[in-house]
């Protein structure tokens, strides 16, 4: 994968780079960012690009703005309070462009100088970017080449999309990994490629089908794969246990059964759920209090509950392969996360974590909800949050690049960078 050195001398240059800004907004003012985690992100590479003295046009959705012409502007997906935090973060002034091929970006891109920052509005304001036919996306990505000298890839979270600012625009200029690519692509790999082992993988979240992908390639690779959250169920299902009205996929039992039988021929140890904490029905209250019914073991689950969250025993069981492990990847919540009273055991995990990455072994929390989860919970045996930058080695920015990048996929965004 070819890195920023490798463009060459990039000074007085102008260098095109997608970065990943689709960071959380404040659901009542629509424009408080919530988690500045994404720009903070992309900061390495601005940084460097700009030391280097290139002038830097950063390019980035935010939302699902559906447009109906060519390109449509919808205040709602404004990169506005994208632009705002950036400037203050880097210190200096970012110029926002009211388009982003248009006349106000091709005047504001041919003035601008070294050392400076121009934002293009939210790509996805133009319908072509995401286009699934490469003929309609490849005008798009041309008038956007026509803005720059060179192009960098730093949006981790869209690398698996084959989209016109991600994947077709490098096929258009000198095309180069930014930093956090470069970074995400390292950590990831070490779990694929010859890990350091014991390798073990904690899988939650609530559908089994979405990780089908993932749980057949690290069959491959781990020595052990604990399974938690809504997925959990399934499996306990498709072996004929009573899971009442949790999470479950009928369709996947003969899959979850394969799995099973796989894992015992490779050796490896699938570990599932031994208590599980019930409710009477999925929360509606701020801290799930209201439902909460207490913990079961997980083959005895009332048929009138559901489980949401894995219990203290399942804790202590999946904690104790991680702690022996010298790589640990995680993806996907153990319980209800977001209800206090289905928390636990997700915070247990991470805390498994933390503790594992004291002793020495590499963790990777592989982006979306298992990231958040992290920031959000207090670790339940300091009382605190968690540290991002010591209690785990590497947090992705991208949670279904990962998850893809887990199963062994080839990522568009990636592959076009060789
Ligand atoms: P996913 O998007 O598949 O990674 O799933 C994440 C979501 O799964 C989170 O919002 C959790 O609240 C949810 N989740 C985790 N465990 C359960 C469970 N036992 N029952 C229902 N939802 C769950």
């Amino acid at each position: 994968m070819k890195t920023i050195a490798d463009l060459g001398d990039i000074n007085n240059k102008k260098v095109l780079v997608r970065a990943d800004f689709n960071v959380p907004l404040d659901k009542t003012d629509g424009k408080t960012i919530t988690d500045d985690g994404r720009i903070r992100a992309a900061l390495p590479t601005i940084n460097k690009l700009l030391e280097n003295g290139a002038a830097v046009i950063l390019m980035a959705h935010l939302g699902r703005p559906k447009p109906t012409t060519d390109f449509e502007f919808d205040p709602k997906f404004t990169l506005e309070p994208v632009r705002v935090r950036l400037s203050e973060l880097l210190g200096k002034d970012v110029v926002l462009a009211s388009d982003t091929v248009g006349q106000d970006a091709q005047s504001k891109a041919a003035s601008l100088g070294a050392g400076q920052v121009l934002l293009l509005e939210n790509v996805r304001f133009n319908k072509a970017e995401t286009s699934k036919v490469e003929e309609e996306r490849r005008p798009f990505a041309e008038a956007l080449a026509k803005l720059a000298d060179c192009y960098v890839s730093d949006g981790f979270g869209v690398v698996h999309r084959a989209q016109a600012s991600v994947y077709d625009i490098a096929k258009l200029l000198p095309a180069a990994a930014g930093e956090l690519v470069f970074k995400e692509v390292a950590a990831l790999s070490k779990a694929t490629e010859n890990p350091e082992r014991p390798l073990t993988v904690v899988l939650g979240g609530s559908k089994v089908s979405d990780k089908l992908g993932v749980i057949s390639n690290l069959l491959k690779l781990a020595d052990n794969i604990c399974i938690g959250g809504g997925m959990a169920y399934t499996f306990l299902a498709a072996q004929g246990y009573e899971i009442g009205h949790s999470l479950c996929e009928k369709d996947q039992f003969e899959t979850a059964l394969g799995y099973i039988k796989e894992a015992e021929e490779r050796g490896v140890k699938l570990l599932l759920p031994i208590d599980t904490v019930i409710a009477s029905g999925f929360p509606e209250s701020e801290t799930g209090e209201d439902v909460y019914e207490g913990v079961v073991e997980s083959t005895k689950i009332p048929a009138d509950k559901e489980g949401l969250d894995i219990g203290p025993k399942t804790v202590e069981l999946f904690a104790s392969e991680i702690i022996k492990s010298k790589t640990v990847v995680w993806n996907g919540p153990s319980g209800v996360f977001e209800k206090a009273a289905f928390a636990k055991g997700t915070a247990g995990i991470a805390a498994a974590l933390a503790d594992a990455t004291k002793a020495g072994a590499f963790t990777i929390i592989g982006g979306g909800d298992s990231a958040a989860a992290a920031r959000v919970l207090d670790n339940p045996k300091t009382g605190k949050k968690f540290d991002e930058a010591t209690d785990f080695s590497h947090i992705s920015t991208g949670g279904g690049a990962s998850l893809e990048f887990l199963e062994g996929k080839e990522l568009p965004g990636l592959a076009v960078l060789a």
